[in-house]
């Protein structure tokens, strides 16, 4: 992936205008954590006073007018880190239709090097670190092989390697371990040379261009499929396991591969296509390899094109957000909505996250567009500020990106949420498990910095991961939620099912709430309602819409079916009111609670202070449900209960009596005055709610089973 190696990556149109730079070659000329490009360069990069910018400039106007260059050296000034030796390689994109397309140039920093080298006087023959010889021998013996393929047929291999995850590796285990690891490899490479399996291989050589950044070549290759045997021996020969200080690793890297067996390729031409096949290896994931194929130019001159339009979209105004309702299962009604990101593009129409997010994180513009997403999210969040029933807010939930965990990013996110006015707990900001795997240093300080502006954290994707319950409990977590491939196997998976009810388990031992994502169908639902899971999320409720259709949704009290841009799920009963409740209590702090605990969960609530006061308000007032206090003033609650189930009009209604001390001969008076629940006070909000909503489910279906 360009982002995560060292290298400098830039590129530049037919003009010779810079179109495009990597994060690290932003470092480089002083724009770290700038999302995009600043217009000047765009617009004049020759000519702007920046040396570093005009150095880059100068080399790629040499290579839009056509000259190859391959690793040449150069020394460039950069505004952040001073004075530094790259090698530097640069190559015109020419279209299918001979059209030029512009220029890419790829730059290896080998200031280190360059400096042991010449204090060893070195040059020229080793380099220092690795012991492997200079990357100008590999230039001279790919030369003469080159020179020799005519005669026997046979063709020239070379293989570009990156390392997987190196930048990761060293900055845990420190630069010394980073650098032990890179001598290790380039000792495996070199062994590998000697097992090749054909020709004598005395010109066989591998070299490092810098960094984790390593050439094998090889003559006499049989054919394509004899290079990529080379790639497996050496794939094995990095995994086997390589002790570094206390740690064993097994490394992993992408490959490329070139062959010819064309006298007049140019060498330097032939390293460039192992590095671009090596890069579409990284891209696929690394651990892999790839051989060249033209088509690769491309497909990553393509993402470069994307990459750019990628670039203006945030200026045009060219994304919006649209939101997908959560319903909570305890009471089917709309509970939040996810915010997510969608691209109007002006040609190929909307775009789908997975199509652009990859190329955003990669380019680091994630991080205004994420900015962009909770400024608007907040907007329309100040709107839904009093959506829910008892004047609630709708809580949203904003997906986070691993690369926007940088510095800063919690006070970005504060002026946001402050100059829109927006309670922070409405706010929760979804994270993926594999995020927290990656640093979980890093990720435990900013979840803390976040969680202390008030915004709720969920996992993203759980289940994808391996995190264990311990693990866990590293970080300042709300939410769990739970993978579509695993709502996707319940009920016909076994294993899915077991799973599903593990992590339950354990979310609720820490306290998380449990989100279940891409529901799809009511058997889903079933099985996950009698997992115990909080709340679910998918196209079985509804659709992403946009935020109109929300406002719309919310609006539209009573009883709404949810999906109504699908005509599958309108049959579901997702609801933005529970129902009605009538409180019956004589204490007006446990009437609070009462009411408190049943309207955040989506009831409308009145109370009542006797069973006179209920009697009277009950026909008006039509409840789904009366919670009734045994104990009252004047008529009992149970004489209240006889009397309502007396009068048909309420023979739907559910009655939960309500006690201060659990007597069994009470309770058996109640149930045979067919009460629907018995609870015994004090009760937790989130015991009311089951317990009430539990007993008008019952009831409803009772009703719905004997009706004719
Ligand atoms: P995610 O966070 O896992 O979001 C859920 C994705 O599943 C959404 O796709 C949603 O439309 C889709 N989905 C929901 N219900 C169902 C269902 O029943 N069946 C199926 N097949 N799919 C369902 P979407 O909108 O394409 O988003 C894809 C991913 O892009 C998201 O996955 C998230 O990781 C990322 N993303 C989206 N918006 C943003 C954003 O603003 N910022 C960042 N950093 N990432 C975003
Ligand atoms: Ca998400
Ligand atoms: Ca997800």
């Amino acid at each position: 992936m360009v982002s995560t190696s060292e290298d400098l990556v830039i590129a530049c149109d037919s003009e010779g205008r810079i179109t495009w730079a990597n994060p690290a070659m932003r470092r480089f000329a002083g724009l770290s954590g700038v999302g995009r490009l600043p217009r000047a360069w765009a617009a004049h990069a020759g000519a702007v006073a920046d040396g570093t910018v005009a150095g880059v400039a100068e080399l790629l106007k040499r290579a839009l007018a056509g000259e190859r260059m391959i690793n040449i050296e150069v020394s460039l000034e950069s505004s952040t880190v001073g004075w530094r030796s790259l090698a530097a390689s640069g190559q015109r994109l020419v279209r299918s239709d001979g059209a030029i397309r512009g220029a890419v140039l790829v730059c290896h920093d080998i200031t280190s090097e360059k400096a042991l080298e010449t204090r060893l006087s070195l040059r020229g023959r080793h380099d220092p670190l690795t012991r492997l010889p200079h990357r100008d021998l590999f230039g001279d013996n790919l030369q003469i092989l080159l020179g020799r393929v005519s005669g026997n047929q046979r063709a020239v291999a070379v293989l570009a390697i990156n390392l997987d995850h190196f930048s990761h590796i060293s900055s845990r285990l420190g630069k010394d371990a980073g650098e032990r690891v890179l001598v290790q490899v380039g000792q495996r490479l070199n062994d590998t040379l000697r097992t090749h399996e054909s020709g004598s291989g005395t010109l066989n050589i591998a070299t490092r261009l810098g960094g984790d950044q390593f050439l094998v070549l090889y003559e006499d290759v049989a054919d394509q499929a004899a290079a990529e045997r080379a790639a497996g021996r050496i794939h094995a020969a990095l995994r086997a396991p390589m002790k570094v200080e206390a740690t064993t690793l097994s490394i992993t890297a992408g490959i490329g591969i070139a062959l010819t067996a064309d006298p007049s390729k140019n060498p330097g031409a032939l390293i460039l296509e192992a590095q671009t096949a090596m890069r579409v290896a990284k891209r696929l994931g690394g651990d892999r390899h790839e051989c060249f194929v033209p088509a690769m130019e491309t497909q990553l001159q393509a993402r470069i094109d994307n990459a750019e339009a990628l670039n203006q979209a945030l200026d045009r105004g060219e994304f919006r957000v649209v939101y997908q309702p959560k319903v909570s299962l305890l009471t089917d009604a709309v509970s939040g909505v996810e915010a997510l990101l969608r691209w109007q593009h002006p040609v190929r129409g909307e775009i789908q996250p997975m199509d652009f997010i990859p190329l955003a994180e990669e380019s680091g513009l994630i991080i205004p567009m994420g900015r962009w997403v909770m400024e608007q999210v907040c907007r329309d969040a100040a709107q839904w500020a009093t959506a829910l029933p008892g004047g609630l807010p709708l809580p949203i939930a904003v997906n986070v990106s691993a690369r926007q965990f940088e510095p800063g990013l919690a006070e970005t996110f504060n002026t946001i949420i402050e100059q829109c006015g927006i309670d922070p707990q409405t706010i929760c900001l979804e994270v993926t498990e594999s995020m927290l795997m990656l640093d979980a240093e890093l990720a435990v300080a900013t979840l803390r910095k976040l969680k202390a502006l008030g915004t709720r954290i969920s996992v993203d994707d759980f289940g994808t991961g391996f995190s264990s319950l311990a693990y866990l409990k590293r970080f300042p977590l709300d939410e769990l939620k739970i993978d579509k491939s695993f709502v996707d196997g319940l009920g016909t998976d076994p294993d899915a099912i077991a799973i599903v009810a593990v992590v339950m388990g354990m979310a609720h031992a820490l306290d998380l709430s449990v989100v279940a994502e891409g529901v799809e169908t009511a058997d889903q639902v079933t099985c996950l309602r009698n997992l115990g899971c909080d709340e679910a999320q998918g196209y079985h409720f509804a659709r992403p819409m946009a935020a109109d259709a929300i406002t719309g949704l919310l609006a539209a009290r009573p009883p709404v079916a949810l999906g109504g841009h699908d005509a599958s799920a309108s049959v579901i009963m997702a609801r933005l009111s529970s129902g009605k409740v009538l409180v019956v209590d004589d204490a007006p702090d446990v009437r609070g609670l009462a009411r408190a605990s049943l309207a955040a969960a989506g009831f409308e609530v009145r109370e009542a202070g006797s069973g006179e006061e209920a009697l009277a308000l009950a026909p008006h007032f039509g409840p789904d449900c009366v919670v009734l206090d045994v104990i009252l003033p004047g008529m009992s609650g149970l004489e209240v209960c006889r009397i309502l189930r007396g009068d048909p009009a309420h023979d739907t209604t559910t009655i939960v009596m309500l006690t201060s001390a659990a007597d069994p001969a009470e309770k058996v008076r109640a149930f045979s005055l067919r009460a629907d629940d018995y609870m015994v006070k004090p009760f937790s909000p989130r015991d009311l709610v089951s317990r009430v909503t539990a007993s008008i489910r019952r009831r409803a279906e009772m009703f719905a089973t004997i009706a004719p």
